[in-house]
Parts: structure tokens; sequence; C-alpha cells
């Protein structure tokens, strides 16, 4: 049986990207030797993240004066990266989940932080909107998709002050102004890579203007002068998302992603609001493109374990929700194709007439 994978991360590949990372941790460009094996500063890898630095650059339409980097950490090391590298006396923070509410206690450790507003209030279930930014502030932080609660923020807000993004979990799936943003960041273990490796493009002149001492592996600028190479770089993460940045540029770049992520999305939320069992669970005008959460309505509570159990064998992974949101999540990152979303609906009409 075919299945499709949902998973909110570690998630869905493409499966050509991972043969040919596959295929290079056996015989690494036909050297006989593999991915794992060799020097990352060997003649044959500098190429591998030189090309992911130039994709990344040209599919994001990134302008000059940026940085792409390929760091470890994950993006909970960024969480306090950021405050180290920007937060002088204050910062402003977006509270929209779990993932924003971890990077705003990391920023508390190095000074005052302005929360601009919270969506908490009803589970994180929408994106505030009509907050002020407080000019006095070392930058805006805001999570542009969260993950967990399946709101969205679709465009590149204005902001009078730097503005950073954690976009884990929606980099690469539409088209972004950079040039409104000091700095974006992401584990791409959701829409970019496997897990291991973090991105991050910088404005490079929006680094070192903070007064403390930054210790080395943690300042943004030994990154940037050594081209993601101070010290030995997650090469086998960086080599998928190299193999993935190519497969999004072969197939319309990320404009065609964006195409399909609101093709997917449409069809999965248009049987979310027809169907008598379920129900949405982010506002409609929040509503994220990546992950699309729902639970069932109150008078079918009772059948949650039966839907999960019925969804698994018609070939569905990992549509359980969240423990904080409950209820099912289907996350529809750019490998998953609309026959996948399309299953998933077929699964839930059939689920519909059996009760
Ligand atoms: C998954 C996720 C994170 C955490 O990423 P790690 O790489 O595991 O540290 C942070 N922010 C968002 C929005 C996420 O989805």
């Amino acid at each position: 049986m075919k299945k499709y994978n949902f998973n909110a991360g570690p998630s869905i590949l493409p499966r050509e990207v991972i043969e040919q990372t596959a295929q290079a941790c056996l015989d690494f460009n036909g050297s006989g030797l593999s991915l794992m094996e060799i020097s990352h500063r060997a003649k044959d890898f500098q190429p591998v993240v030189d090309e992911a630095v130039a994709l990344f650059k040209e599919l994001l339409n990134i302008p000059e004066g940026y940085s792409v980097l390929f760091l470890g950490g994950g993006a909970s090391l960024e969480f306090c990266m950021v405050p180290y590298n920007y937060l002088e006396k204050k910062a402003a923070y977006l509270n929209t989940g779990v993932w924003a509410t971890k990077a705003e206690k990391e920023a508390k450790l190095f000074g005052e932080v302005v929360e601009v507003a919270s969506s908490k209030d009803k589970n994180f279930t929408y994106i505030p909107e009509n907050f002020e930014i407080p000019t006095d502030a070392d930058y805006l932080h805001i999570t542009t998709n969260n993950t967990i609660y399946g709101t969205e923020i679709l465009k590149d807000i204005d902001s009078p002050i730097p503005l950073i993004a954690d976009m884990s979990s929606d980099i690469l799936s539409r088209p972004v102004d950079v040039s409104k943003y000091a700095l974006i960041y992401g584990g791409a273990q959701k829409n970019l890579s496997m897990a291991g490796v973090t991105f991050v493009i910088v404005k490079d002149d929006t680094l070192g203007k903070v007064s403390r001492q930054i210790p080395t592996m943690l300042d943004y600028r030994t990154h940037v002068k050594k081209g993601s190479m101070f010290n030995t770089p997650p090469v086998v993460p960086i080599y998928s998302a190299l193999m993935n940045l190519r497969y999004i540029k072969a197939h319309g770049g990320v404009a065609a992603m964006e195409k399909l992520a609101k093709e997917r999305a449409e069809i999965l939320y248009a049987e979310i609001d027809r169907n008598k069992l379920f129900v949405g669970t982010a506002e409609k005008n929040s509503r994220s493109r990546m992950n699309i959460t729902f639970v069932l309505e109150p008078e079918y509570q009772d059948l949650q374990d039966e839907f999960l159990a019925f969804a698994t064998s018609k070939g569905m992974v990992g549509v359980k929700g969240h423990r904080d949101v409950g209820g099912f999540r289907a996350s529809c990152y750019n490998a998953m194709s609309i026959e996948g979303v399309k299953a998933l609906v077929a699964c839930m009409q059939e689920f519909e007439k059996m009760h």
C-alpha cells in the first residue's frame, strides 16, 4: 500500500533527494569514497556548499549584502544566538506559539523583552494583528509558521526595527521579500533537508552592533567570514539540502511551490469545512498552508482513535495532532503531492459515510 507522509518534522522529502543522498553516502561523485568519510575541505565538498548557498540565494531572490549559512544546533540554538548577537537593551517578540515562547525565553537571558502581542488567550489559534512595534527595541522576532497550531504569517510585515524570523516550517514554500528581514533562520528538517543542519540568511551589516563579547561559535560573524566552514559542518544534511534545492529549482522554483501549497491547502480545508465530522482549529484568516490542524466536532469526539486507526490503515502516516492541540494535523510540506492530499480527503469522506 502506498504511504503518505504527513509527519510534522522530520518530514517528507522528495524520493529522488533521498536516493541521491543515499547514493552519495555510498559513493560520492564517483570517488569510491563515501560522503561520510571525506574532508569537508576536500575540493569536492566545497562546491556542494557553494552551490547550496548560490541556489538558496537564487530561489529566494536574496539581495546583495546577505550571507547564507549552514550551521549546527537546530532552530533552538538560534533562539539563543539571535539575542546574543542582536539584543543590546531590549527586544520585541510576537508570541504565536510554543516555539515563539521558547525563543522569547532565551532572549530574556540577555535583556528586556517586550511581547508585542500574543495569541495565547485562544491557544494560539490565530495570528495577532495591528500590534505596535516599539521603535526603541533592537529587533522584532516573529515565527512565520506555527507548526504545532497550524497558523501562518503569509506576508512579509513592515517593521521599523530589524525583523528576525524563524521560518523553520515554511521556508521555500512561498517567495519571501528577504530585504525586509535582518535575519531568517530555521531547522532544515521541516521543508529543506534531513535533520542536522540549520539555515541562516543574514544581512551582514546588521551584525556587530552589540557591546558584549560573543563566544566564537555563537558569533554569526565567525560563520559569515568562514563560509560555514569554521568547524566541520554537517556534510550529509547539507548535501541533501542541495539535492532538494536542485529539485525545487527543477520543479519551477518557489513560485511553483507556493502554487502547490495553495492547491493542497484549498483541497484539504475545503473538506474540513464541508465534512460534518471535522472542524479546523485555526481561525480562517490565520490558516497555515504547511500544517493543517483539525479536530472532531464535539458530538463525534469519541471517534478520535477510530479515525486515526482508519487513516493509518489507508496509508496515512503522521496525522495525529500535537498534544497541545489534539485531534489531527496534516503537514503538507513542499514534497507532499496533490494525490496525497486527495487520498486523505477520500479517507475523511469514507469515514464520514461510516458515521
Ligand atoms: C521544529 C521547529 C523548531 C525547532 O527546531 P529544532 O531544529 O528542532 O531546534 C523551531 N521553530 C519552529 C517553527 C519549528 O517548527
